[in-house]
């Protein structure tokens, strides 16, 4: 661990409403300050108790997103990580639980050395510790801190206490951005700077002062707008940044650095001004809007409930991956979220699949909605339709395949049907001990494993790699009885963990692009280097959507 430099450190802290882009800001300012030369890492403190995202429900907490070395931790690692295009680990990532957790076990250890242990200044210090280790181990010149919430809110007020205390050691190293929420209400039709003065002065109260302000709306902030920030909230008027809605969020960067934020933080932060240079940056963007082609691709899963956000939400990390494998390839992604129920109630409904260029069953968990998937997944697989499965997305493949190919319609997986007679998908005695015992918290198969690819395959010609490493997070797995005859019958093996033998990777043949994934491959990619397989499941879309096309002429 290097101890050696003047780090600095950026605070982005949210205010008047949560979902404000806290987290797109974040990653944006490392993409630009990256692109100045500095090596910059992000990290996330989450103000909730549960020590990590992973026994949080999707629907209410959003994707979970899931590390190289094992944690479970919010979405917006995944941002960090695309917008970095770096790999993040679990020292960027805290939550308030995990903190105190932390803390706990060290009074427990007699590590306080009997003295009384208390909320001030205990978990502040915990808190700045894990701070300064984050900026050490990824050795940084500048480390991005986003604190989870709002301010003024209760739950987290101990992260800026920590940052109060950390700027009294170290002043000239330490900024904070507000990232703030300017309404335009109808009726007045004008937009309205006082809840971010109020915000402003909620950071006051914790001894804190915003140095930029991040003013987020549907509109560009004007010269009007624009005076009043800076009067009000006791910022420099060119330190009040406009960030209107965008068509992409990946159109941040370059809306930032366009009024020169890289370095007004570097000012901020006692820095000298640096040339960027945001050319790649820049012609992302514009393959980005060029993509002219629509090309559709059906997401089949289980009923969320609660609408489009939640879904987009949940499914972050796959939604960004589609996109990133159709802006490679010029075209434009529109993805539609098929409820798979509608599959079990009428049985020639997955006929409608037919329109579609490609089908993605993604992650998913528990028994609702999954004869409707695996029928889905039938009509892609005897339709000739593209069709990438991820984690339970493989395993419904297999479980369809071993029914409908080899003809034991009794197939299922354990988590759907505990005693079935062919358990195509189990669980493997320790993950049974766990679930038996109600240990959830952190014990599926997580994180990084390699897998060996088998030559000659779609999968390994879209990696070009024998050996590969992606990111689990599931409980059940491929019975290696059923392998075998599942690759004599035409679903090969071809990709397996060398260390444990588990399948990772299914592919069928005689088939444009059917690839299902034991993992999530939808974490590794990256705007600038789509994930292969994310690659060429659009390609064969593409293909698709031509014939299509033709046939309609
Ligand atoms: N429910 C399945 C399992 O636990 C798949 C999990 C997933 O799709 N992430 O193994």
């Amino acid at each position: 661990m290097s101890k050696k430099k003047n780090r600095k450190f950026i605070f982005v802290v949210g205010g008047v409403l949560s979902g404000v882009g806290k987290g797109v800001t974040s990653a944006s300012i490392g993409a630009i300050l990256k692109r100045k030369g500095f090596s910059v890492t992000a990290l996330k403190a989450d103000p909730y108790i549960n020590v990590d995202a992973g026994t949080m429900n999707p629907t209410e907490h959003g994707e979970v997103f899931v590390t190289d070395d094992k944690d479970e931790c919010d979405q917006d690692m995944g941002n960090y990580e695309r917008f970095l295009d770096t790999d993040l680990t679990s020292a960027n990532y805290m939550t308030t639980g995990r903190v105190y957790l932390e803390v706990i076990e060290k009074e427990r250890a007699m590590k306080y050395k009997g003295k009384c242990v208390q909320v001030v200044p205990h978990i502040p210090e915990e808190i700045i510790r894990r701070i300064t280790r984050a900026a050490e181990l990824n050795d940084s010149d500048i480390t991005i801190i986003e604190i989870g919430g709002t301010v003024g809110e209760y739950e987290n007020i101990l992260f800026l206490e920590a940052v109060r205390e950390m700027k009294l050691t170290r002043p000239l190293d330490i900024a904070v951005v507000l990232v703030s929420y300017l309404p335009v209400p109808a009726h007045i039709g004008e937009m309205k700077t006082k809840p971010t003065q109020h915000a402003q002065r909620s950071l006051n109260q914790t001894g804190l002062h915003a140095d930029l302000i991040v003013a987020r709306g549907r509109l560009e902030l004007d010269s009007v707008r624009r005076e009043k920030l800076a009067n009000l909230c006791g910022i420099k008027k060119e330190n009040a940044i406009s960030a209107p809605d965008v068509s992409s969020i990946y159109e941040i960067p370059l809306k930032l650095e366009e009024q020169d934020m890289g370095n007004k933080l570097l000012k901020a932060v006692n820095l000298k001004p640096r040339k960027s240079n945001m050319s790649d940056w820049e012609s992302f963007i514009s393959k980005v809007r060029n993509g002219k082609r629509e090309i559709n691709i059906a997401v089949v899963g289980k009923y969320f409930g609660t609408g489009n956000f939640t879904l987009a939400d949940s499914y972050i990390s796959v939604i960004e991956a589609v996109k990133h494998g159709a802006w490679h390839h010029d075209v434009k992604p529109k993805l539609d979220w098929i409820d798979s129920e509608e599959f079990e109630k009428n049985l020639t409904a997955t006929k409608k699949l037919a329109e579609y260029d490609g089908v993605i069953v993604p992650g998913g968990f528990g028994t609702r909605g999954v004869e409707g998937i695996i029928r889905a997944i039938q009509f892609a697989r005897e339709n000739k339709i593209p069709y990438l499965g991820l984690c339970y997305g493989m395993q419904l493949a297999t479980i369809e395949f071993v029914r409908n190919v080899l003809g034991k319609k009794k197939a299922n997986t354990v988590e759907m049907d505990p005693k079935t007679p062919e358990p195509v998908i189990h669980i493997n005695p320790n993950q049974a001990e766990n679930v038996k015992n109600n240990r959830y918290g952190g014990t599926m198969r997580l994180g990084a494993y390699p897998a060996i690819i088998r030559k000659g395959t779609k999968v390994y010609k879209a990696y070009n790699e024998d050996m590969i490493s992606e990111r689990h997070r599931h409980r059940y797995e491929f019975n290696n009885d059923y392998r075998e005859a599942i690759d004599a019958a035409g679903l090969k093996v071809v990709g397996i963990n060398p260390e444990s033998d588990l399948v990772e990777i299914v592919e069928l043949e005689d088939h444009p692009f059917f690839v299902g994934t034991q993992f999530h491959p939808e974490f590794k990619s990256r705007p600038m280097r789509p994930h292969p397989l994310f690659r060429e499941f659009m390609r064969a879309a593409i293909t698709r959507n031509k014939e299509i096309e033709k046939l309609a002429v």
